[in-house]
């Protein structure tokens, strides 16, 4: 079974090899096994049944939860050379009685349906008759309650496995908590499922966290870093989605919003554009985001705290899903974790403790000093011993430590004693660096000892050790009004016998250290044609309808700026092109890398030589 999958990979898929634990995922299904199988976003899930599928010999059914999932997967496919076709209600009467005579006359190889259609009496009907092979649960978290994106639809999913006891099924999810994953095994009924999960680390991307101080400046910066690059900005709020991408568009920027309050056409439309880069830039809340398999997001930035790191992980990660370099910036401030706090307050008990535990975590990860990799994947239950990560702002030593953390800190707690624990960050770093405000006088806070200890320093600055020592555990925040406490380990750090990290910016420009892995991917690229070879796809997409990313990957478009291959049997060398494709494209780049060449000599990098 494997061998044949090899061979279809290069053929259809142009890959040469296996990533980590498909070969694992795969072989599950040649030996008839059912498998759970966990793979962060990028990490190949959908090639673990579409594979097998061309090699076995009937009709591979995947259930998702998505139209425009679907649809995406079905063209890819179609790009590919496989035959596949998917069956929901946007497809006219017609077209799904075409596609239901396809299955009749075996001339399919997957078919695409949604959870509802797929347990119907007529759909199971027909496929009784028509030799299934392999069942594939597509976002299978949707089974589960714990995961974040429950479908009631997904749970008569296990009258598959009654109907068809002998057909293998896969559940494929990205969602990593240990309770989703055995609901997806009671649920879909399956029989001693193979668990196969991967690391959770996603290397290619480079995490960021800032104070946010001036948001539109910040965000533009991002963007100044990836000119026409395709990315998501995320807020919290629809009114700040619509005023950001205003005040961007505004700017010259090419942007578009989303969230849910908009018209369901305009959404659409907004979406479309930003998937055929009609646009660069998505700002969206986080309705935008699930059933997007856009694999060229080269910068996701959240504007505002996410709840959890649950959240932060899956939005986060819809950067860089081909595997190439991606930026990940999260700008937050203490005030998100006050609004997502008063949103939590009508929650049952439970369920509330469990929020705030999970916000808090988050905020923690803002705050701390610690890589962030690291950090996401010990959050994960993967800790790994690994040195620095080389891709975070933390290990780039972007953010430096202060030298005298541990006095700086001194001074912020004995300040929070002083005032008898009894105000909040904002007011507390105001007494800091001496603030003439009046409450300040009026209270006669201006005597105190640490009255203007911290003077040296602009206030914003101030506040953010705070929200560090909060992060820390070296303070806490009670009460409606966030009032500052000294903890346990804040009486410590006050005695000497603790050490907090405190955090300051540093002054280097940003930019100065290039991450290992963007390094790496355009290592040899001459990106003078890289940007040729895209504007080719983007034509090529835009005539055909489809997603620029379906006819060709960016890693595949810089691997051929690379090798710049002359012959069609060249072109099948570069990794992402199949058969089909170098049949249907090939002509087209060849003769585009041919002119970009002639003007300037193979091999050079573009500059002078
Ligand atoms: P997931 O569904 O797990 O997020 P995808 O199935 O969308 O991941 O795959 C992520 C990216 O990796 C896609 O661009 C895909 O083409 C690429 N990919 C998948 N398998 C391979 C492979 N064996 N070799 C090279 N690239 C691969
Ligand atoms: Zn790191």
């Amino acid at each position: 079974m494997i061998e044949n999958v090899r061979k279809v990979l290069v053929k259809y898929w142009g890959y040469d090899g296996f990533l980590p634990l498909q070969e694992r995922a795969i072989d599950c299904v040649g030996r008839g096994k059912d498998a759970i199988v966990v793979l962060p976003t990028g990490g190949g899930k959908s090639l673990c049944f579409q594979a097998p599928a061309v090699v076995l010999g009937g009709l591979t059914i995947v259930v998702s939860p998505l139209i425009a999932l679907m649809k995406d997967q079905v063209d890819a496919l179609t790009e590919c050379g496989v035959p596949a076709a998917r069956l929901d209600s946007s497809l006219s009467a017609q077209e799904q009685g075409g596609v239901i005579q396809a299955i009749r006359d075996n001339k399919l190889k997957l078919v695409y349906v949604a959870p509802e259609r797929l347990v119907s009496e007529s759909f199971l009907g027909l496929l009784r008759g028509s030799g299934v092979s392999l069942i594939a649960v597509d976002e299978a978290h949707c089974v589960s309650m714990w995961g974040h994106d429950f479908r009631p639809e997904y749970r008569q999913l296990g009258v598959l496995k009654k109907m068809f006891p002998n057909v293998p099924v896969g559940a494929y999810t990205a969602t990593a908590t240990e309770k989703v994953r055995s609901d997806i095994g009671e649920q879909l009924g399956l029989r001693e499922p193979e668990m196969i999960v991967g690391s959770f680390d996603r290397p290619n991307l480079i995490y960021k966290v800032r104070p946010r101080a001036d948001r539109l400046r910040q965000v533009c910066a991002v963007i100044d870093r990836h000119r026409a690059d395709s990315g998501i900005v995320y807020c919290i709020r629809r009114k700040d989605v619509e005023s950001l991408s205003a005040e961007l568009n505004a700017k010259g920027y090419r942007t578009a919003p989303y969230h849910a309050g908009m018209a369901p056409d305009d959404r659409r439309q907004n979406q479309d554009d930003f998937i055929k880069e009609k646009i660069d830039t998505i700002v969206a809340t986080i309705a935008f985001g699930m059933g997007i398999d856009k694999s060229n997001v080269r910068y996701v930035v959240h504007t505002g705290l996410p709840k959890s790191l649950e959240h932060y992980q899956q939005e986060s990660g819809r950067a860089g899903r081909d595997g190439l370099e991606a930026e990940c910036c999260l700008f937050y401030s203490s005030g998100d974790y006050g609004v997502w706090k008063s949103l939590m307050r009508d929650m049952e008990g439970d369920a509330q403790a469990i929020a705030l535990a999970k916000l808090n975590d988050m905020y923690d990860y803002c705050t701390s000093g610690a890589c962030r990799h690291r950090a996401i994947l010990r959050y994960f239950g993967q800790d790994s011993v690994g040195q620095e990560c080389g891709a975070c702002d933390i290990c780039l030593g972007e953010l430096d430590c202060l030298a005298n953390s541990l006095q700086t800190a001194q001074k912020i707690l004995s300040c929070v004693a002083r005032l008898d624990e009894r105000f909040g960050g904002d007011y507390t770093a105001a007494v800091l660096v001496g603030s003439r405000e009046q409450r300040v006088i009026e209270n006669g806070h201006d005597g105190l000892s640490t009255y203007g200890l911290l003077a040296e320093h602009p206030r914003r600055v101030v506040r953010d050790w705070i929200e560090q020592l909060v992060g820390q555990g070296c303070a806490a925040k009670t009460g409606e009004f966030n009032v500052l406490r000294l903890t346990e380990k804040g009486w410590r750090v006050l005695k000497g016998q603790a050490r907090p990290r405190l955090l300051r910016p540093a002054a280097k420009p940003e930019k100065v250290k290039v991450a290992k892995a963007a390094k790496d991917s355009w290592e040899g690229v001459d990106k003078g044609l890289f940007e040729t070879l895209r504007q080719l796809r983007r034509d090529i997409a835009g005539r055909k309808g489809l997603p620029a990313y379906v006819v060709f990957d960016d890693r595949t478009l810089r691997e051929m700026a690379r090798l710049k291959p002359s012959t069609g049997d060249e072109l099948l060398e570069v990794k992402g092109v199949g058969e089909k494709k170098c049949q249907q494209y090939g002509k087209a780049f060849l003769s585009a890398i041919e002119q970009h060449c002639r003007t300037r000599p193979r091999g050079t990098d573009g500059g002078p030589v």
